[in-house]
């Protein structure tokens, strides 16, 4: 029986590892929780920053409970680094915080031409009044109190919004770069010709930076609709685009599921 004071967090970690933490651990946490980013099949990586360790903890737990891998940084100095090095696929920003406060990371993130999907947390008014007037970019607001099945949904909304997004940034992944206005792809540096089929299936796997997305999703995205061709034609497109961009593909299968990128 386990003590009634601590809470197991299984399933994202995979077998034979996990971890628990007690509330009062919870409690004076200041900065990080890690929950393995990279799991098989999760929904992607989401930032948590939040001074509050009583709600970074709630925010947690149900994004974890949903099949996000979650992040999270109690100071703005320390999350705009964990943008540049985790590249979460969403932000949950608070922001009042400590030093450095929401706005002002959202701010600094756009300033440096990333645009990842960014949900604010607010406290009061005039903070949704600040967010909405600066024109950052933000994809959405939530005002405390909330509930957290209300996060859950917001953050999918923006990732939702946030892939169907046609996107004017170039995307890099590793040696491949993607241009989405252009519809120009390159490896290392050399442009290297794709059909449009090849192209969108690539981008839409770019654009969902990381997550795992279905071969029935991919028809739908890069066909437009979803009985045009089968299954296996999805798989007949990512060999060739594997054999025009050899081992710097960015694309790995997920074996009964579908495909992402490496991020
Ligand atoms: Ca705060």
């Amino acid at each position: 029986m386990e003590h009634p004071g601590v809470r197991r967090v299984r399933g994202l970690l995979g077998a034979g590892k996990e971890f628990a933490t007690t509330p009062a651990e919870a409690a004076s946490a200041t900065s990080v929780h890690v929950v393995d980013p990279a799991p098989d099949q999760a929904r992607g990586l989401v930032l948590v920053v939040e001074d509050e360790p009583a709600i970074s903890e709630l925010e947690r737990r149900y994004l974890t409970h949903e099949g996000f891998g979650v992040h999270v940084e109690a100071d703005g100095r320390a999350a705009l680094d964990a943008v540049r090095r985790l590249r979460p696929a969403a932000v949950v920003l608070d922001v009042g915080l400590p030093g450095l406060d929401g706005i002002s990371v959202c701010r600094a993130l756009r300033e440096a031409g990333d645009w990842v999907p960014v949900l604010f947390v607010t406290a009061r008014d005039d903070e949704v009044d600040r967010v909405l007037g600066l024109e950052l970019g933000a994809d959405d607001y939530l005002t405390k109190p909330f509930s957290p099945r209300e996060l859950v949904a917001r953050v999918k909304a923006i990732l939702r919004r946030a892939e169907g997004r046609p996107s004017a940034r170039p995307l890099q992944l590793g040696a491949v770069g993607i241009d989405p206005t252009s519809r120009r792809v390159t490896r290392q540096g050399a442009e290297v010709a794709l059909t449009v089929t090849e192209f969108n299936l690539l981008l839409t796997l770019a654009q969902a930076r990381g997550r795992v997305v279905d071969r029935a999703e991919l028809l739908a995205s890069a066909w437009g609709q979803a009985d045009y061709a089968g299954s296996r034609t999805v798989d007949v497109h990512v060999a060739q685009l594997r054999g025009k961009l050899g081992e710097d593909c960015p694309i790995e299968t997920v074996r009964g599921v579908g495909y992402r990128v490496r991020t």
